[in-house]
């Protein structure tokens, strides 16, 4: 089993590594109700060490969405001041 992933922590919002910290199992109809997984996949972070559920973690962002719109040029002349 794949022992790291990475991810986006909900808790502390670092972009980091989760170590695998086990596995929560929910009895069928308790799982149902809240509309989860009857196993559900629990990870630490690296950074704040809080445990995170599988279905809590957020897919790790991209640096270049951050960035493409600011790079875009300026379309305006250059005018000589007197
Ligand atoms: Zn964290």
């Amino acid at each position: 089993m794949n022992a790291t992933r990475y991810a986006l922590c909900p808790t502390c919002w670092h972009a980091g590594s989760f170590q695998f910290s086990g596995q929560q199992h929910w009895p069928p109809a308790i799982a149902r109700l809240h509309g989860l997984p009857p196993v559900v996949t629990l990870w630490t972070c690296s950074n704040c060490h809080s445990t995170v559920s599988e279905t809590d973690l957020l897919p790790a962002p991209t640096c270049r969405r951050f960035v493409w719109r600011a790079s875009r040029p300026t379309a305006t002349r250059p005018e000589r001041a007197k």
